[in-house]
């Protein structure tokens, strides 16, 4: 009998090992490294995303509601509402790094699944007259997949507009400005008022004044994964 329960505890312990040692490995057995290990698969991501999205609205939750539609939020999609964690674990099990033909291969598989916290987040907005902008270095030809993938995901709402790259010159503060100023491809909208940006990097914001707060009415997303650093 107590051998019986020996072998069944060296069993339970041999399966937990197995499970701590796998998941820490891609599907050729190499270590997963840190960064994208930290993002798939700590609590600590995925709490801190959620406490981000909770702290936003609980922040902004009131002059949302009672703001019209000719004001917006401006997200950011990559690693601050689409978790794109699977490519980077493709990258590294295939030995290769970024490059823009893969990364446009990926968008086109549409898998990209959702950082914890943003559907929620979204889903209270829904129920507010307020835009949602998402400011995206995606390219503009592909923004049909980017649209399928959210569609999947139950984030896309008829009246989103997507400001997606068209080149290498069509930066992000360039976009912005035409939201702020109804001007280019926001001409047909007209000028909206900016109530919130969401990112996970430095260029997703405008520089911090009296009103564009970090904290406030500005959300930084945590991305070890890749950046300009
Ligand atoms: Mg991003």
């Amino acid at each position: 009998m107590h051998k019986k329960l020996f072998l069944i505890g060296l069993l339970i312990i041999g399966c937990e090992k197995n499970s701590e040692t796998d998941k820490n490995y891609d599907s050729s057995q190499k270590k997963i490294p840190n960064d994208i290990r930290w993002v798939t698969k700590s609590s600590e991501y995925d709490i801190l995303c959620q406490q981000i999205y909770k702290n936003a609205w609980d922040n902004l939750s009131k002059i949302l509601q009672k703001s019209d539609s000719n004001s917006c939020i401006v997200m950011d999609l990559d690693e601050t509402v689409l978790d794109n964690s699977q490519y980077q674990i493709d990258l590294f099990a295939s030995n290769e790094s970024y490059n823009p033909e893969s990364w446009s291969k990926w968008v086109n598989l549409k898998q990209a699944k959702l950082v914890p916290g943003a559907k929620k987040f979204i889903d209270n907005v829904r129920e507010t007259d307020v835009n949602i902008i998402f400011l995206s270095n995606r390219m503009a030809k592909n923004q049909e997949p980017t649209i399928k993938n959210m569609k999947d995901l139950e984030i896309l709402h008829s009246n989103d507009m997507f400001l997606l790259r068209i080149d290498k010159e069509d930066k992000k503060h360039i976009r912005r400005e035409e939201i702020i100023n109804g001007t280019g491809r926001m001409s047909q909208k007209g000028p909206l008022k900016v109530l919130a940006y969401f990112g996970d990097a430095r260029h997703d914001f405008p520089d911090p004044n009296d009103y564009f707060i970090f904290g406030h009415n500005m959300y930084m997303f945590p991305n070890p994964m890749y950046g300009k650093w």
